[in-house]
């Protein structure tokens, strides 16, 4: 009996490749055989980081696991500079359709491999529809995003229909236009115009990425089924609204859990990394032993996740209210968070914070949050760490900076009760006073509390009977029959 054969087309940024090498493992997990779709530059980052894919999979079987990538014309000049996302992006988009097309007409047509059973694509990706319809195999998409994020991008349509975006002028973004309460969206509670994805902030109706916006919606709106790193118990009212507008839903989060769970050891996801394999080797020594070293629930974890840009000026505000605060914090200050690097960090930081501060390029973010020195995540809000979070049960301070970001912060702060939030407008003496709160105060014991309780619902919901772990069976279940 030929195995089911799942095709897995990633995006190469970090938020995008890692919870799709994590679906990936779930479905290996549950015998199918995998086409894990990178494009060539997403598949360099993989390899410089992981050494080999050895390192990334040896425990799995090779050869019902194959590593494909496409041509994306991403050269290095595309990746300089405040605008590389968008280089990123335009580049795929001209470059990636023809040779996805043609290599999943091989992949069906190959007598190496079994034939399809499906595809599936992260939302990003929106272009090898017309092929699965061809090919008559069925295609789900991927949204890497929280539920709410998701709801909250499928009616950014009507938002414009009803009139509220674009904005009438530049004043809207001040004037507290942004606080309009937004109460007509299904499963979606205590919202305003400022927790909907950033991309409406526009004065421009033809904005490139209001537009994506409700593309990348429609297109996620025509699949056959749809994946989310989410879990009931989590989302559940936006689930139910979302079962409204797509056949089938499978919410596998926390997906970092299900791994743990059906591998059967802690810690089994290896993460993308940014850098050479053993450059990281050495900055997660530096992060352990550093850890070691520090209190039970003493440390401010500090990441902006993979894309995230800061000004120097608001580096700076961060710098100093961390260092005002007088607590320990580890901070990721990855190439390209601000122009310049570390470098940019200012001057008598690292001095005035002797002893209670580490700064490293990037970390096994799941081992840093995993240890018990840590007492808050300072975060940009990204779905993938926001998940991480709530997995280990750390409470969070969330900065969010554009897309679903500000929809997760929303919720994490109002309904979830495990955040607290800093203002747009970055100013250390609020940096200083939220961590000092969030470390000692009362607010922080609060969220301490629910954010052990959220741990300990998100593990419930990854062991076997719990609602991922039966939308995992489900699922496999369906892609089957889907196509028999
Ligand atoms: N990440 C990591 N090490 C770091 C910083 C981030 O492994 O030092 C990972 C993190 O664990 C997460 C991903 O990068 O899986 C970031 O995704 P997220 O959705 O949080 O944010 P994005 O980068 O998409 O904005």
């Amino acid at each position: 009996m030929p195995l089911p054969h799942a095709v897995l087309i990633t995006y190469p940024t970090a938020g995008q490749l890692n919870p799709m090498l994590q679906l990936a493992q779930l479905l290996h997990s549950k015998g199918f055989y995998i086409t894990f779709v990178n494009t060539e530059f997403g598949y360099r980052q993989l390899l410089r980081g992981n050494a080999s894919l050895d390192a990334l999979f040896g425990r799995f079987n090779r050869s019902s696991f194959r590593f494909v990538s496409i041509p994306d014309g991403i050269c290095e000049s595309d990746l300089q500079g405040p605008g590389y996302l968008l280089n990123v992006w335009f580049s795929i988009v001209r470059n990636c359709p023809a040779a996805l097309h043609e290599l999943l007409l091989e992949l069906n047509s190959s007598p190496d491999v079994p034939r399809l059973t499906c595809i599936i694509t992260n939302f990003l990706v929106t272009f090898p529809r017309d092929v699965a319809d061809r090919l008559g195999v069925p295609e789900l998409v991927f949204w890497t995003t929280s539920a709410c994020g998701l709801m909250a991008s499928l009616h950014v349509r009507e938002l414009v229909r009803r009139g509220y975006v674009p904005l009438k002028d530049e004043s809207c973004l001040t004037n507290g236009y942004l606080d309009t309460a937004i109460d007509w969206i299904p499963g979606m509670k205590d919202i305003r115009l400022r927790d909907i994805s950033s991309f409406i902030r526009t004065t421009d109706r033809d904005d490139f990425y209001l537009k994506e916006e409700m593309e990348e919606a429609d297109y996620a709106l025509k699949s056959q089924g749809l994946i989310l790193n989410t879990f009931e118990g989590m989302e559940g009212e936006v689930l139910d609204a979302l079962r409204g507008f797509f056949p089938r839903i499978y919410a596998l989060g926390a997906i970092g859990s299900l791994i743990d769970q059906i591998s059967g050891s802690a810690g089994t996801t290896t993460p993308m990394r940014l850098g050479s394999w053993d450059e990281e080797e050495e900055e997660d020594r530096r992060c352990a032993e550093w850890l070691e070293a520090q209190q039970r629930g003493s440390v401010v974890y500090v990441s902006f996740g993979s894309i995230t840009t800061l000004t120097r000026d608001e580096l700076a505000e961060f710098a100093w209210g961390l260092a005002e605060s007088g607590r320990p914090f580890l901070w990721v200050v990855r190439p390209g968070l601000v122009e310049g690097g570390i470098e940019a960090l200012p001057g008598g930081l690292v001095e005035e914070t002797k002893g209670r501060s580490l700064l490293v390029k990037w970390c096994h973010q799941g081992k840093v949050l995993s240890h018990p020195a840590i007492g808050v995540f300072l975060t940009h809000g990204g779905w993938n760490s926001m998940m991480e979070s709530v997995a280990r049960g750390v409470p969070m301070i969330c900065w969010p900076g554009f897309a679903d970001q500000y929809t997760n912060c929303r919720y994490a702060c109002k309904h979830w009760g495990f955040g607290m939030e800093i203002e747009e407008e970055v100013r250390r003496g609020q940096v200083r006073e939220v961590v000092r709160e969030a470390l000692e105060g009362e607010k922080g014991e609060e969220m301490r509390k629910k954010a052990m309780e959220w741990k300990e619902k998100a593990r419930r919901a990854a062991t076997e009977d719990g609602t991922s772990f039966t939308d995992l069976a489900r699922l496999a279940n369906d892609l089957n029959q889907l196509t028999t």
